[in-house]
């Protein structure tokens, strides 16, 4: 076949264009490979005429497939080979498509058997182990042919191409959100760790899964000592009821978030006062599963400590460690409201040191801050566990006496006054004696607090105006 008997036609696909402009002066190539030159000279002169897409073709030449191997070293993206079967030996070219598949691991490239003989087709078992994509016979090479099996092959290489380039896409951005992703965990596993607050993590069966530095430190426990474990496997008896309580309500859904304040010895046995939030994990899947349970625990003792002093502060006199007026007449009108409402007797002591002012003023100041110490210590060392004693003020003081009726409340003032007039307070030159007056009264007919005081306070005037270190009763008022 000469040149002279291609058609002068130019064949190409118009409505395929869809190729941009750089590439579109840049041919396909067509690698042939074949030991006869003469099928390369009428490849050429084929494929001279065609065009693709906006491209033409070029062929790229090799004799064996030594020349074969080199030119897809340098040419790796080739769409396209036309190759012979028989060349070096019997199965060159058969040898040279299983280099491409394996060697190689090019898959995509086409290749086109072309046997000597029409009819001759290669065996399906060579087709199919070799990954030969198409064949035809030397003699048969009309244009249209040619035109047929190149563009068929060409367009498989296009769309397995495409496929390719998505697929690396595709993981590449896996890839990159898959980084992404543990940097974010990375994160906030490192910013849970630094939290000084004990965090921990329980599955839906109530197990632990995770817990922080802090939490380990509380316990003493190395980083997956208690992995997979019950709160009541690990603590046992110390572990507190709230705890099992709250993740119980949470993972059977009976509630989201929960906050407690629970009591638990830390590592040392000391106690702690810790205040836990919960929250319940649900799965990312859109179902709404429980996953399990995330706690954060605030070591509260410090705070708590705090309060109670606060609360000490707020309701004791800080000279002589007696309730305050404030605390003495809130929790004195509740008892009054009591035995208003239930009956039962109360009496009221009001105390008041004799002359005092003159200690000060002989002794000093100091020395009347230690006779009112000791006067309250011995007071509460006469009074009973439900009587409460106050300093109102100065050197007044008062003693509540629920459940009790006139007779027991002024023997107890009757001892009070003895007490207090046995009392020595040490001086340098001698020792320093004091006395009290007193007044008592019992409820009888008054349903306010006030009332009761205002009656006690007058039995105490008398006292002082009757002489002092002195007990006297309030009248019953006449009904
Ligand atoms: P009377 O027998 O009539 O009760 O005489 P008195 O001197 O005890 O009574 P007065 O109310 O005249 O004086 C009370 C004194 O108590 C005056 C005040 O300086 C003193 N005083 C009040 N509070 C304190 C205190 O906290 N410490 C000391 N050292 N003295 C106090
Ligand atoms: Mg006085
Ligand atoms: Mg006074």
């Amino acid at each position: 076949m000469d040149e002279s008997s291609v058609p002068k036609q130019r064949l190409s696909l118009r409505g395929a264009r869809t190729e941009k402009a750089e590439s579109a002066e840049v041919p396909w190539p067509v690698l042939v490979v074949d030991d006869d030159p003469q099928v390369h000279t009428m490849t050429r002169v084929l494929l001279r005429d065609f065009d693709f897409q906006g491209r033409s073709f070029e062929v790229l030449s090799a004799y064996s497939a030594a020349d074969a191997r080199e030119l897809l070293a340098t040419h790796p993206d080739v769409p396209i080979m036309l190759l012979d079967v028989v060349m070096e030996t019997d199965i060159a070219g058969l040898e040279l498509a299983r280099y491409i598949r394996e060697t190689l691991g090019n898959l995509s490239l086409r290749i086109i058997l072309r046997t000597g003989q029409p009819g001759e087709a290669p065996e399906r078992r060579v087709m199919l182990d070799y990954d030969i994509n198409d064949y035809r016979s030397k003699t048969e090479l009309t244009a249209q042919k040619m035109f047929t099996a190149v563009v068929s092959a060409l367009r498989s290489w296009q769309h397995i191409t495409t496929i390719e380039r998505l697929n690396t896409t595709l993981e590449t951005r896996v890839a990159e959100r898959t980084a992404e992703f543990e940097e974010a965990r990375a994160f906030a596993e490192s910013l849970v760790e630094l939290l000084p607050s004990p965090v921990w993590y329980k599955d839906e069966h109530g197990r632990y899964r995770l817990y922080n530095r802090a939490f380990r430190e509380f316990f003493d426990i190395g980083p997956t000592c208690w992995h997979g474990c019950t709160g009541t496997e690990v603590l046992g008896e110390r572990l507190p009821a709230e705890e099992n309580d709250t993740d119980d309500m949470l993972l059977s859904g009976r509630a989201e978030r929960m906050s407690y304040e629970m009591a638990l010895p830390d590592i040392t046995g000391m106690a702690r006062s810790l205040m836990v939030s919960k929250s319940l994990v649900r799965r990312g899947d859109g179902g709404g599963g429980v996953r399990g349970v995330v706690a954060v625990a605030t070591d509260i003792t410090e705070r708590k400590g705090l309060e109670r002093e606060l609360r000490r502060l707020a309701t004791v006199d800080p000279l002589t460690g007696a309730f305050n007026r404030r605390y003495f007449l809130s929790a004195a009108s509740q008892e009054m409201e009591r035995a208003v409402r239930y009956g039962g007797s109360l009496s009221l002591l009001m105390i008041d040191i004799d002359h005092f002012k003159r200690v000060n003023d002989r002794f000093g100041h100091a020395l009347g801050d230690e006779v009112l110490r000791k006067t309250v210590e011995v007071c509460r060392a006469n009074l009973r566990e439900v009587d409460i004693f106050a300093r109102l003020g100065g050197e007044e003081f008062a003693a509540l006496l629920p459940q009790t009726a006139s007779a027991g409340a002024l023997g107890l003032a009757e001892r009070l006054r003895r007490a207090v007039a046995e009392m020595v307070v040490p001086l340098a030159g001698g020792d320093l004696r004091v006395t009290v007056s007193v007044g008592v009264a019992e409820r009888s007919v008054e349903t306010t607090f006030e009332h009761l005081m205002s009656r006690a306070d007058q039995a105490l005037y008398a006292a002082k105006e009757t002489g002092r270190n002195r007990v006297e009763m309030a009248p019953v008022p006449a009904a």
